[in-house]
């Protein structure tokens, strides 16, 4: 038998990761993979995207995988119950938090989170009252916000962590939400801040 070890440790044998390339339904009973940038794991039929080797680890028992802190697929029902709306979309929220410095659009979301991308729009809207898009900017200024009023970092460094790779666009989207440039809002924190040192 074949074992192809993967970066974490984990043992995947060539059958298996035969059965997860191919969406190999026949395997559905035999084993569960989980993924470690996603943190959710699928049966070997799911139609979701086939995920680096190197981050997957195979369970036997879907209980296991839940108990290492995967999340079950809401598309391939790994959890063996239709995925409630309200988990799947924390699990959406939890992607974003933690993947909003990288290049992200409905459609990466939705892959991360293995819905489709109107699906995701209407429940994401449906339950938070704004869309995963406009979560993801709301995410994007906090922490623009957070860096401008605690570091000396330039804006286009600060774009770039928050996932911008373009600082006029970050400026433009940034003063669209705040009604100041980045800038105005770094002078005008500093200012309260010394207010209140000289108080
Ligand atoms: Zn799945």
């Amino acid at each position: 038998m074949t074992v192809l070890e993967t970066k974490s440790g984990n043992k995947v044998t060539a059958e298996q990761w035969r059965a997860i390339s191919e969406s190999d339904k026949s395997y559905d009973d035999q084993f569960y993979y989980a993924v470690k940038t996603t943190r959710i794991f699928c049966r070997p039929s799911c139609k979701s995207r086939v995920p680096n080797i190197a981050n997957v680890t195979v369970f036997y028992h879907a209980e296991d995988a839940i108990k290492a802190g995967y999340r079950p697929c809401k598309r391939c029902k790994s959890g063996g119950y239709r995925l409630p709306d309200e988990e799947w979309i924390l699990q959406a929220e939890a992607y974003i938090k933690e993947n909003f410095a990288t290049y992200l659009t409905l459609d990466v979301i939705a892959d991360g989170c293995h819905g489709s991308p109107y699906h995701l729009h209407r429940v994401f809207k449906r339950i938070n009252g704004i869309t995963p898009l406009e979560y993801l900017h709301q995410i994007r200024m906090d922490k623009a916000k957070k860096y401008l009023r605690q570091t000396d970092k330039t804006i286009s460094e600060i774009a770039a962590l928050v996932g911008n790779a373009n600082a006029a666009h970050f400026a433009t989207s940034f003063k669209k939400r705040t009604n100041q440039s980045p800038k105005e809002y770094r002078n005008n924190h500093k200012s309260e801040v010394l207010q209140n040192e000289t108080q």
